[in-house]
């Protein structure tokens, strides 16, 4: 890649941000396309809203957002897109002439992840192991596709509650009729459906030496589909989910399909499928 004159530039801002995989996902896409654009990890320790100011004075193209200023960087747009706004939290700032506006590419990744995996929400039992930021992206899109129930389980049951409550008004306004059901996670043997399509969406298996949030054979005979939102390969949730039968997935289509989602945000174009296969050889070789 040749900077020059001409090189428009997207990037990332979050605290930690050394460790991340998007520069090599957005780099790759740039090259395959003969974009003159390059991604760049830029740490926010303090002032989320005075970068967000000077990126715009420095003609940022789009920038990516992570932990800890996903929710906090709202203040600092001038448009948000409605599901994002319904989420509480934007990872992708998109450049608008006024400023930026803000959207949450997590559940459009995830959304394009279930495609790809032949996942349907449409008509099952859905269940969530955590209530985080990824919980709530997770639980709209239960939601959105029309799953027949969502039971939301979370160590902190409040939590759990809070994104139940916000979940329950976007099925009311949008005329669904998806239940939705919270538990504490201690509570997990109280749950009384079969054949869920569960999501894990707590940190647990970050770290190769993790466990699960849940670790009983009895649990795991009620989930037929696994997905787990930790990229990693080979977390005791999903191996616990293949040894009961169930189909497993990692996050690692999610992330990919957050960043493709961002750079078609930011360029206006569709990334090919060839070049989509390209990114996970990339990011698969990291
Ligand atoms: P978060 O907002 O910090 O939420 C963390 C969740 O983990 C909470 O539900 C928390 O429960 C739970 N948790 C943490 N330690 C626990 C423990 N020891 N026992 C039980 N529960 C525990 O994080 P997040 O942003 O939602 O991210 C969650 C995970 O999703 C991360 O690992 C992240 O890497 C992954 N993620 C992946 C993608 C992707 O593209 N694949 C995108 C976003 C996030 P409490 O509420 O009780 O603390």
């Amino acid at each position: 890649m040749t900077v020059n004159g001409e090189t428009r530039i997207i990037g990332i801002i979050g605290n930690p941000v050394r460790h991340t995989m998007s520069p090599a996902i957005h780099n790759y896409i740039s090259e395959q396309l003969n974009k003159n654009m390059i991604y760049v990890p830029f740490e926010v320790t303090g002032d989320v809203a005075a970068a967000v100011k000077g990126a715009f004075e420095l003609g940022i193209v789009g920038m990516n957002v992570t932990v800890p200023w996903k929710s906090e960087v709202i203040k600092s747009l001038v448009d948000i897109d409605d599901m994002a706004k319904r989420i509480g939290a934007v990872n992708t700032l998109v450049r608008n002439e006024n400023g930026y506006k803000g959207y949450n590419t997590d559940i459009l990744g995830l959304e394009r992840e279930l495609i790809e995996e032949g996942v349907s929400l449409e008509g099952e039992n859905t269940l969530l192991v955590g209530a985080g930021g990824a919980a709530r992206a997770a639980a709209f899109l239960c939601c959105k596709h029309n799953a027949k129930t969502l039971t939301i389980i979370n160590r902190t049951v409040e939590k759990a509650e809070a994104i139940a409550n916000d979940v329950r008004e976007y099925v009311k306004e949008m005329g669904k009729d998806t239940e939705v059901i919270t538990y504490s996670l201690a509570d997990y043997k109280k749950l009384d459906k079969d054949n869920y399509i569960a999501f894990q969406c707590t940190k647990i298996g970050l770290k190769e030496d993790d466990g699960a949030a849940i670790e009983d054979d009895d649990f795991y005979k009620k989930v037929k589909v696994g997905v787990d939102l930790i990229y990693r390969e080979g977390t005791k949730f999903q191996l616990d989910v293949k040894k009961a039968g169930g189909k497993s997935c990692t996050g690692m289509k999610m992330l990919i399909f957050q960043g493709v989602c961002a750079y078609e945000l930011w360029n206006e174009l569709t990334v090919s499928d060839e070049i989509i296969s390209g990114v996970c050889e990339v990011v698969n070789g990291r």
